[in-house]
């Protein structure tokens, strides 16, 4: 064995606070422009972005926070959830966003499990604070983004940022951290149970920002202005609050004010050329421009992913808007970026129609990752566009197992995502289905064995099975399928009715239909995707409420769970 030949180059750490700190020497004068919960919309600089985020860290080294230690966030896309981004992992600790959608005793579990030491709240969540805390009993203290003025009437004690922030003067040098030390902390929903951890570490959050900036993914620079509406408890933000400071990117954060008029108003205000969000979202904005007869007039680009984007979304935004809708996939354990659907050269001079096609699939894979379609037998599938197959995947900002879970997620080296796929010649990927049992509503998971289980404790349930349905806003509704047992009944309002109680109201199925059996695969279990394929033209009653839905009209075949091969 010959030792190899080292380079011989400096072996500086990729760390989170790079990215800050890049920002704030180098385009210390550009704008972070934030719409607050007080009401108004704050400005300042890049520059006294770090400064800040060094106060917060110097505070939270005072409270006794350490390397390693979680510093959970309850917060929209704003300046100091910004800052909570840098001041946490920039001496070593871990940011840790919590989804405050989820429901309070998930959200509890999570805490505990993360053994968050301190939790930053936004004041609308201060309520919901209080339900929590009891619950958390090692969380060492609660912290009000807001100033002391605005501290909210709470049965927790808690403290304002504002006046922890006042105590520090920003005079703190970043440490040189271990590169594959801990940065970021997410939780990802289990198709049953209890939701599950995705530590990032340094290297992988650095790395995934550089793949995010790149020209064929969102391809931002100094230049842009960009506006997260996916929210900064949503995987980081795509990564968006990283890759922005990277390329002295404008930000500009809309809050909790997500609807169709408010986003307009920002993105034209603060000049936005480019923003990502899912497709419900989106929906919101389409409909708002087109009923208020407006145009962007400097929105290039949007990133929409999440979710699958029904094509006469894309269609709209670039045929009747000008702007580039690029479809996106990814997920919490990829950081989450994966692939984006943009074209190159070569496939920008065939016909509208082949274009069209590529641009409507999840796209081609950002330098970093590397997928591939494997069948029942484990092995790998051609890549013709036609052969469907569990999509694999692996690269550095790919996970390796889930916080404080000993066995290994991956089938020989790779990540099985759940979801299914087919790649064309082109390397564009399109999913076609989800082996995952779950339901991706707007933006948030329904676990489809709960609402299973819960319908078969229903004495006139035999067997039950709970599928996606499309639906023109949500994107997905869950469908109760269900056998009566023999000699028994109920009514389709009966079971639904249920529900009430059981689990949160978003999680109710939109409809529940009666059938005499359920298909089963040759192991027993309930075959989800010809279910799905036979439900596939179902109209929910809850989809022919949708008023102003500026798709309806446009919807085509395609956008669903199985589109027809090509
Ligand atoms: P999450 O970890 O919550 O971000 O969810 C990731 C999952 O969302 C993926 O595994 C897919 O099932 C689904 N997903 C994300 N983006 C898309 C997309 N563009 N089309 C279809 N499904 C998507």
């Amino acid at each position: 064995m010959t030792t190899p030949l080292h380079g011989q180059m400096m072996d500086v750490p990729l760390t989170v606070s790079s990215l800050l700190a890049h920002a704030s020497r180098y385009f210390g004068a550009t704008e972070i422009v934030s719409k607050r919960i007080e009401g108004d919309v704050h400005r300042y600089t890049y520059r006294d972005c770090e400064k800040r985020a060094k106060q917060l860290a110097q505070a939270l080294i005072a409270l006794g926070v350490e390397p390693g230690d979680r510093i959970g966030t309850l917060a929209w896309n704003g300046y100091r959830h910004l800052e909570t981004y840098y001041g946490t992992t920039g001496f070593g600790a871990v940011c840790h966003t919590i989804n405050p959608r989820l429901f309070p005793d998930q959200i509890a579990y999570i805490v505990n499990h993360a053994d968050d030491s301190y939790v930053l709240f936004d004041i609308t969540f201060a309520s919901l604070v209080d339900v929590l805390a009891p619950q958390c009993p090692n969380v060492r203290g609660w912290i009000a983004m807001t100033d002391d003025m605005h501290m909210p009437p709470m049965s927790t004690a808690a403290s304002s940022y504002e006046a922890l922030l006042a105590k520090h003067d920003g005079n703190f040098d970043w440490p040189l951290l271990d590169e594959r030390s801990a940065s970021n902390l997410c939780y990802t929903s289990g198709t049953t149970g209890n939701p599950k951890g995705v530590l990032y570490s340094h290297r992988s959050t650095v790395l995934h920002a550089l793949g995010a900036s790149l020209p064929g993914a969102m391809g931002l620079s100094a230049r842009d202005s960009v506006l997260p509406v996916v929210p900064m408890f949503h995987v980081n933000a795509w990564g968006i609050p990283h890759a922005a400071p990277l390329t002295g990117a404008k930000l500009v954060f809309p809050g909790k004010d997500l609807d169709g008029k408010s986003l307009y108003a920002l993105m034209e205000a603060e000049r936005v050329t480019c923003s990502a969000g899912v497709p419900t979202v989106w929906l919101g904005l389409l409909s708002y421009v087109r009923e208020a007869g407006v145009r962007f007039s400097s929105l290039e680009r949007t990133v929409i992913g999440g979710s699958a984007c029904p094509p006469a979304m894309l269609r709209m935004f670039k045929e009747d808007y000008g702007v580039e809708a690029i479809h996106g996939w990814g997920m919490t354990e990829m950081s989450p970026l994966g692939t984006l659907a943009r074209l190159n050269w070569e496939q920008t001079q065939r016909s509208p129609d082949e274009q069209r096609r590529l641009l409507e699939k999840q796209g081609h894979v950002v330098y970093g990752v590397d997928m591939k379609i494997v069948g029942a037998d484990g092995q790998e599938l051609p890549w013709d566009g036609v052969a469907f197959g569990d999509l694999h995947v692996r690269g550095p900002w790919v996970i390796d197992r889930y916080f404080r879970k000993d066995d290994s997620p991956l089938a020989d080296g790779w990540f099985p995502t759940g979801d299914v796929a087919t790649i064309d010649r082109d390397g564009f990927m399109r999913i076609t289905d989800r082996s995952k049992d779950l339901i991706k509503s707007g933006c948030e998971w329904i676990s489809s064995i709960d609402i299973e289980n819960i319908a078969i404790a229903h004495p006139a349930v035999a067997e039950a099975a709970c599928i996606a349905c499309a639906h023109p806003l949500w994107v997905e509704r869950p469908l109760l399928v269900v056998v009566k047992r023999a000699g028994l009944d109920v009514t389709r309002e009966e079971l639904l009715a249920f529900y009430e109680g059981k689990v949160a109201k978003w999680w109710i199925p939109d409809d529940a239909v009666f059938v005499d059996q359920l298909l089963h695969t040759a192991t027993g279990k309930l075959h989800k995707l010809k279910l799905r394929e036979q439900f596939r033209d179902h109209v929910l009653p809850s989809a022919r409420d949708v008023e102003n839905c500026p798709l309806t009209d446009r919807m085509t075949a395609g956008s669903g769970p199985t589109p027809a091969p090509e």
